[in-house]
């Protein structure tokens, strides 16, 4: 079904999309046989080989746009108020259209669109075979991306068909687009009651592409502990965990998840510069943080270490060469520094990466938040190379998969006399 949909778009203009038309770009470009080959569908936004690695990344914050906007008008799902279904419209309920106070805002979003996709095999098949397509046009060599199946049942389907479903999207991509993707399984903190059954499945599915779990959900207000013995399951049976802890909850939030739930990776983890011990533990430890630059600033994560002669500064989003109504933070700095947590972990040197969290309801790409972090950060073009490999030598996947995995990058990165003549 989304192969037939694609085709028929092929030349439509497609707002909404985050992914720019190939057919833009191919009037720009001399060897276009060259890239039309190679990428053989209609978007693309790299010429460089794929060299990126993405850790975290919410599928159902990845959904694109003009897709849920066609299988909304399919099933006949109306916008409240009685107002017209156009995407214009459509758009302020998939997406974030100016600045967004809270996490809790920024998470509103998703009970509108989840129904649009849950209970139905097809359409999660159709957007996780999406999924892998914008890895690959945005130059993704390795992604794990993440989802809780019980949120995708609509009592329609079990939690293991979800799994299925979206596998078998997965699946399709990878062998289409060579685009490696592995998946996490979200537990949810307010649905404790569903943790160990999230281990179950991730157990079962380990040989089909299943190599994590994870917590999602609110921190602020839902503890970690009726999660812990699940965790303490998935650590028995080899599991790899990752926790969202310290984005918008405190540093200690962070340790129990590090010394509870034997997080190997954290999500986000801004908070842990509020605690030297928790700072020095997941230095000691090696532990991967996942950072998500925008996400951070969007859901006012990071708000509480704005200095107070601190500017905002605002743009408009540009889809395909117009000016949305979506205004992104480009920044906020303070006239005296740079500041964002991860200026503690770059000039430290800690083991994070930049992410793109939820790049659909967020609006974002990957080359936008590298161009985010090298403007407004002000981080060096060898600090993200080093977040890419940082990033590759903490994925979940086992030890030659991931010795392979590195060496492609080192391919893509390094030139080849370079290569041979040191490695
Ligand atoms: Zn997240």
């Amino acid at each position: 079904m989304s192969q037939t949909t694609a085709e028929n778009q092929e030349d439509k203009a497609l707002p909404g999309t985050l992914i720019q038309p190939v057919s833009d770009i191919l009037a720009h470009d001399e060897h276009s046989d060259h890239h039309l080959h190679h990428y053989h569908h209609r978007y693309s936004l790299s010429y460089a080989p794929a060299s990126l690695v993405e850790l975290h990344i919410h599928l159902d914050g990845s959904f694109r746009h003009t897709t849920l906007f066609e299988l909304a008008q399919d099933k006949g799902i109306q916008l409240p108020n009685g107002m017209e279904t156009t995407l214009e419209n459509f758009m302020p309920y998939i997406c974030i259209q100016s600045a967004c106070r809270s996490l809790a805002e920024f998470l509103e979003k998703f009970p509108f669109f989840t129904p649009i996709v849950a209970g139905d095999s097809d359409a999660l098949e159709r957007v996780a075979y999406e999924f892998v397509e914008d890895q690959a046009i945005q130059g993704v060599l390795y992604t794990e991306t993440r989802y809780n199946p019980h949120y995708f049942t609509a009592d329609k389907l079990t939690p293991e068909q979800v799994v299925q479903a979206i596998n078998k999207g997965l699946h399709r991509g990878i062998k289409e687009f060579s685009v490696d993707v592995r998946t996490i399984l979200c537990c949810i903190r307010q649905h404790p009651e569903w943790s160990m059954e999230v281990v179950d499945l991730a157990e079962k599915y380990r040989s089909a592409g299943v190599v994590g779990i994870d917590i999602a959900g609110d921190e602020h207000n839902y503890p970690i502990a009726p999660h812990v013995p699940a965790f303490k399951r998935a650590q028995q049976l080899g599991i790899h965990r990752t926790v969202h802890a310290g984005e918008t909850g405190s540093a200690e939030s962070v340790r129990e998840a590090i010394e509870l739930c034997h997080a190997e990776r954290i999500g986000h983890g801004y908070a842990i510069i509020d605690d030297p011990s928790v700072y020095n533990l997941v230095r000691h430890h090696d532990i991967h943080l996942e950072c998500c630059l925008t996400s951070s600033i969007q859901t006012n994560a990071i708000a509480k270490y704005i200095p107070q002669d601190s500017e905002m500064s605002e743009k408009h989003f540009v889809i395909n060469g117009h000016e949305t109504k979506t205004k992104l933070h480009s920044h906020v700095r303070s006239r005296k520094e740079i500041w964002h947590p991860i200026h503690h972990f770059a000039r430290d040197s800690l083991n994070f990466s930049l992410s793109c969290d939820d790049p659909s309801v967020l609006q974002i790409t990957n080359e936008h938040e590298n161009e985010h972090a090298l403007s407004d950060l002000k981080l060096s073009p060898a600090q993200l190379t080093q977040c890419v490999f940082n990033a590759a030598r903490s994925t979940f996947l086992n030890d030659q998969e991931q010795k392979i995995l590195i060496r492609r990058l080192l391919s893509n990165y390094i030139p080849h006399q370079v290569r041979e003549k040191h490695m």
